[in-house]
């Protein structure tokens, strides 16, 4: 199995270390965010893509999981 944004060999679901790194670090930011501006899900992906400051890795992991959730949309 590869990761699912960089093809590297996997390290925890569905992703690399790198990209694991950086989507529970994308986790962790959610919880402080929705605490202070109870934003949702999409919208906080779409503003970590948006952000200049967020890492390349971080903004790849945001990529993948919107395109997730637009999946799972079209699944309903
Ligand atoms: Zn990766």
């Amino acid at each position: 199995m590869k990761c699912v944004i960089c093809s590297r060999k996997i390290y925890e679901n569905k992703f690399c270390h790198l990209h694991f790194k950086a989507y529970t670090s994308i986790l962790e930011k959610f919880r402080v965010w929705q605490k202070a501006t109870s934003i949702n899900w999409e919208d906080y992906l779409c503003q970590i893509q948006k952000n200049s400051l967020t890492g390349e890795w971080a903004k790849e992991v945001a990529k993948y999981l919107i395109e997730e959730e637009e999946k799972k949309c079209l699944e309903k």
